[in-house]
């Protein structure tokens, strides 16, 4: 009977050294591997050339290495470039790299599919297969980084976990997969470069201040009214705004990190004066953020863009009232690589 062979990024590094004693072997030979996974992002054993032939054998009987392959990159007339993911059971998941003229930005994602529901979203209309994996959403970053270096001459600056799920979802792996990217056994990354995006889970949020995160977090709200919020997001039914605004408001006194929230204005939907007003009480308990993104229409969507003067109004009510705003053009619409557009369709 075969038996599956284990993921050998699972492990940890202390597993890893345990393993060669395990072996008969140094412990310091798992540092050496440990390296060559993640640091290197070797694809197979054969690469680890300081790593005799006999052990590289013996880990290809004991281990796989569940590396990504991007199976199609698509280059938008922006600059923005779309990755179709493949992963080694051979789901699909998308990444996208967006430059701006300071920074490169990742946007990756956490889930094959969403658990969750938000209407006006493209991916939530394909079922939650599986969250990924740890590697997984490291190997986005890493591919993103070498296009990043490869076509705009320089590295990575920014990850938003915005792709593909709900990365409070996919907890443990999210913050596994942060903990190797800021590592500098990893990519040595600031984590004050790096921003998780979540629809609002007020018992991940309080989890993640009690473990004194330092990257940042986001919020789509898309609405602070309720009712408005349920019928566009409705796993808001379960997670009500007060909820989550006690959950934010845990999260500040813990961090004292600025809270970025992501919103639309739609048309017929929250493009009225009592929205915006709903907004700023909802948000004005800590410094905040809004970021009014531009809304990509998906196939046959019934969302449609508000007006400019509805994101006027929302623009100048914000920052009468001290909130800080940017308005947010998108980018890659032309590869259906835009927020809320990411849905697998090659
Ligand atoms: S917007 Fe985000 S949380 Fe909502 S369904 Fe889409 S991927 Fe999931």
């Amino acid at each position: 009977m075969e038996t599956k062979k284990k993921d050998i990024r699972a492990l940890t590094k202390d597993q890893l050294r345990n393993f060669f004693v395990e072996q008969g072997d140094k412990a310091f030979r798992g540092n050496q591997v440990y390296e060559w996974l993640w640091q290197k992002s070797a694809h197979s054993f054969d690469a680890m050339t300081n790593v005799s032939k006999e052990t590289r054998q013996m880990l290809e009987d004991h281990f796989v290495i569940n590396h990504i392959r991007v199976d199609q990159m698509q280059r938008s007339s922006d600059g923005t470039i779309k990755n179709a993911v493949r992963l080694h059971d051979g789901l699909v998941v998308e990444s996208v790299l967006i430059p701006t003229e300071t920074r490169t930005t990742a946007c990756v994602s956490s889930q094959v599919g969403c658990s969750l529901d938000c209407r006006f979203c493209a991916t939530a209309r394909m079922k939650r297969m599986r969250n990924l994996n740890a590697d997984e959403i490291y190997d986005q970053v890493v591919a993103i980084d070498n296009e990043s270096r490869l076509y705009h001459d320089r590295p990575l600056s920014n990850i938003v976990f915005m792709g593909m799920g709900e990365p409070l979802m996919n907890y443990n792996n999210v913050l596994k997969a942060i903990e190797m990217i800021t590592s500098p056994e990893g990519l040595g990354m600031s984590p004050k470069r790096i921003t998780v995006s979540t629809s609002g889970v007020p018992k991940m949020i309080k989890k993640m201040a009690d473990e004194e995160v330092k990257f940042g977090l986001a919020v789509s709200l898309h609405s602070a009214i309720d009712e408005v919020r349920t019928s566009i997001m409705p796993f808001n039914a379960n997670f009500p705004l007060k909820d989550l605004r006690e959950a934010l408001e845990y999260w500040y006194s813990k961090t004292k990190n600025r809270i970025t929230y992501e919103y639309v204005v739609w048309k017929g939907i929250n493009d009225t004066q009592e929205a915006v007003d709903a907004l700023v009480k909802f948000c004005k308990f800590a410094p905040s953020k809004v970021n009014l993104i531009e809304y990509n229409p998906i196939d046959d969507g019934e969302f449609q863009q508000a007006s400019e003067a509805a994101v006027t109004m929302y623009q100048n009510t914000l920052e009468r009232n001290g909130i800080t705003v940017t308005v947010r053009r998108s980018r890659g619409k032309d590869i259906d690589a835009a927020c809320g557009q990411l849905a697998n369709k090659q």
